[in-house]
Parts: structure tokens; C-alpha cells; sequence
């Protein structure tokens, strides 16, 4: 067993992977407009795999604990009913336990919670144990939404997460995306005046990603022109990082910024590369040094998880197991995305060697190159740094 196998796990990931539409950027496994009866096939299935992952987890070594995160992501986990959302945290309360003061979160599209009669859903989520809920807001232009394939405007964004406050979340994220085409940083100035006006508490800020075989993947080969050149993007994202600095977020990963006290802790679970469970098609767990990645079919994994003959750990799965070489890599390319950096403490206690030892001559290339700053804590980005974030990560592997 690698040293980065010894850890606690608790945190649960659960993959909705049902939306609306498809975006045009979007090629993630998700299953848009789906039928009433894949809606049942999915929550059955979760509940059969967390039974399994529940009762097997011990003889694969895995130290559950009472969970502190649980996290509904997707696709769109809010175009699923609350009580199916009900029925899991019940079943994973009763599995792991939660943690009184655990983050139980649901990412939901404004298309869902937009309108004057969807308000009572953020009620039934609420009622349900959700406290933390993230919008996929995108944009405050309806312009650039509608070019994107959102299915949602940018008062529906608004209205969603001012009523979200009323029904009493605790915390109130949403992402935004930057590199769309046609967008300037007016459109950018434009989202952002709009945004400070609401009761956000967290904010993620991703770069445009256009994936292969995708609209926007199309619309680049005919006309590159469309999309934002890398200078605009640079300048945009300096944008972002000031203006979200002056309106008090804190600026604590890459893409991620929050107020105080309401980083995504779940999240944290990722970057800091602990262990974290997983449930659902195409859903990826990482235990012990290995990442282990269900299919990305919705029958396929039914299939797996109610079979048997198959425990919760083997049923079509992709495995990745991580020697101890490559768990340091992904502790420290990981952290560095984490403002704080990765501290010598941290990484001596999970790899039980300093990360000089592993990473020495590199680091203090990236050092002169003025990307990284070494200290007695430990090592993290610097604002130039942030700008060369992957050109750093890549020199580390
Ligand atoms: S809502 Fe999210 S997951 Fe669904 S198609 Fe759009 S980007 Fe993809």
C-alpha cells in the first residue's frame, strides 16, 4: 500500500447525469430530456451502490468515517425530483452517518429554480438536508447564453439565486464561464455588475474549454476568429481576480473564488487529492492510490451495480492504480492550484519524504522563472505564476 492510501474517507460524489439540452460546449456522459423511467433506473441504482460501497468498503481497505461532504453534481442534478435527492441523503445518512455540520451540496441549473413557480423545489431541497446549492449561471447576457445553449436568461439566473437565499441556504455558489465567443470584456464587466448585486457567497470562474466534436468545437474550425484570442482571456481572468477581490472574495484556487468561511469544502477534497467515494455512471472515485471510473452508460452501470455476482468495486469499471510516484505528482500538481500551495508538513506526513527530496531541481526552476515562491511552509503559485498555471503543472509530472 502506498503512503497515500492512509486516509480517512468523507466525502461521497454522486453523478446525476441527466440535463435539460445539451450545451454546445458540453461532452461530458449526460442524457438530455430523459424519459421518466431513467429518472427510476438512476436512483435505484445509486441506492444499490451505496449499499455496496457502504458494506464492502472495509475489506478493500478503506476507512469510512461519517461523512462531512456529500455532493450531487452532474450534469444537472436539479432536473431530477427533490425526493428522489431525499431518498439518497436518508439512504447515505443511514450508511455512513453525516457529519452535523457536513456540506451537503446540489449543483442546479437557473432553468430549474428560474421561475416564480419552480420556487417550492428550492423548499423541497432544503426540507430534503440540501444546504449548499451552485448554479450553472454561466453569463449574465442573454446574448452569449443563448449562443452557448444555455436554456436559461439571465433574470432566471437572478431570480434563482435570490430565491435560493429566502428558502434558507446556508451557501450560494455559482460558475461563471470566460472565452465564450463574442464575448468582450464588456460582457464581462456586464455579468460581473450584475452578480455583485446578488447574495452569492461563492463564485468559480472557468476558462472555455471547447471539447472535440462539440457545436462550439465546430463553429472553432470554421471561424477561430469567434472566440476570445488567449491576451483577452488572460485580461479577462486579471478582471475576474480583481473585481472579485474588491467585492470581498477571496481569491483560494485557480477558478475559485469565495467569501469567507464558505470555500467548497468538497472541492477542497480534490485538490488536496485525498480519498473521496463516488456513485453513478461515469462517476470516478479515488481511494487508497486508486481512481476507479464507472461506465459512462447509464444501463452498463445499472447493470454493474445491481449484479449479484459483482461487488462494489469491480462492476465495469475503469481502474487507475497510483504507485507512490505517481501520488506524489498528484499531490503536489493538485495543491498547486490551491492559492496556500502544498505545505512540507502536509507532504511529509502523506508521502513520508520532504517534496524538495521529489521535486527539488524543478521546483527551483519554476523559482528563477519567478512562477513559484519556496518558503519554510511550503511552496506555492505566484500571480505570474497563475498565469502559467499549466505550463508549471506539466514541467512537474
Ligand atoms: S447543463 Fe452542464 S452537463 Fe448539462 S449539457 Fe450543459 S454543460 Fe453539459
Amino acid at each position: 500500500m502506498i503512503y497515500a492510501a492512509r486516509q480517512e474517507v468523507t466525502s461521497l460524489y454522486i453523478h446525476v447525469p441527466f440535463c435539460g439540452g445539451r450545451c454546445h460546449y458540453c461532452d461530458f456522459y449526460t442524457l438530455a430530456s430523459p424519459a421518466p423511467e431513467s429518472l427510476e433506473i438512476w436512483q435505484e441504482g445509486i441506492l444499490h451502490e451505496l449499499s455496496r460501497l457502504a458494506g464492502e468498503a472495509d475489506d478493500n481497505g478503506v476507512l469510512l468515517a461519517p461523512l462531512q461532504t456529500l455532493y450531487f453534481g452532474g450534469g444537472t442534478p436539479s432536473f431530477v425530483p427533490p425526493r428522489m435527492i431525499a431518498s439518497i441523503i436518508r439512504n447515505a445518512r443511514g450508511l455512513f452517518g453525516l457529519d452535523g455540520d457536513s456540506d451537503i451540496t446540489l449543483e442546479a441549473n437557473p432553468e430549474s429554480a428560474g421561475k416564480e413557480e419552480q420556487k417550492h423545489l428550492l423548499d423541497q431541497w432544503r426540507e430534503a438536508g440540501v444546504n449548499r446549492i451552485s448554479f450553472g449561471v454561466q453569463s449574465m447576457s442573454d446574448r452569449l447564453l443563448a449562443a452557448a445553449g444555455r436554456r436559461h436568461t439571465a433574470a432566471e439566473a437572478a431570480f434563482a439565486v435570490r430565491a435560493a437565499k429566502r428558502a434558507g441556504f446556508k451557501h450560494i455558489a455559482c460558475d461563471l464561464i470566460t472565452g465564450l465567443p463574442g464575448q468582450s470584456m464588456a460582457d464581462l464587466d456586464d455579468t460581473l455588475d450584475q452578480i455583485e448585486k446578488l447574495p452569492l457567497d461563492h463564485l468559480s470562474a472557468y476558462a472555455l474549454s471547447v471539447e472535440e466534436g462539440t457545436p462550439f468545437d465546430l463553429l472553432r474550425r470554421k471561424n477561430p476568429q469567434a472566440f476570445p484570442d488567449d491576451d483577452l482571456e488572460r485580461e479577462m481572468t486579471h478582471r475576474l481576480i480583481e473585481r472579485l477581490g474588491r467585492m470581498g472574495f477571496i481569491h483560494y484556487e485557480i477558478s475559485n473564488f469565495a467569501r469567507e468561511g464558505a470555500e467548497s469544502r468538497h472541492n477542497l477534497v480534490y485538490w488536496k487529492a485525498d480519498s473521496y467515494l463516488a456513485a453513478g455512471p461515469s462517476a470516478a472515485s479515488y481511494l487508497g492510490g486508486i481512481r476507479r471510473s464507472q461506465p459512462a452508460s447509464l444501463a452498463d452501470w445499472y447493470q454493474g451495480v445491481t449484479d449479484p455476482e459483482e461487488g462494489p468495486f469491480s462492476a465495469g469499471l475503469i481502474e487507475e492504480r497510483l504507485d507512490e510516484k505517481a501520488a506524489r505528482i498528484e499531490t503536489m500538481v493538485l495543491g498547486l492550484r490551491l492559492m496556500e500551495g502544498v505545505s512540507r508538513r502536509r507532504f511529509f506526513e502523506r508521502h513520508g519524504t520532504g517534496f524538495e527530496d521529489v521535486f527539488g531541481s524543478r521546483l527551483n526552476r519554476l523559482q528563477e522563472e519567478g512562477l513559484v515562491h519556496l518558503d519554510e511552509g511550503g511552496v506555492r503559485l505566484t500571480a505570474r505564476g497563475l498565469d502559467f498555471a499549466d505550463y508549471a503543472a506539466r514541467s512537474l509530472l
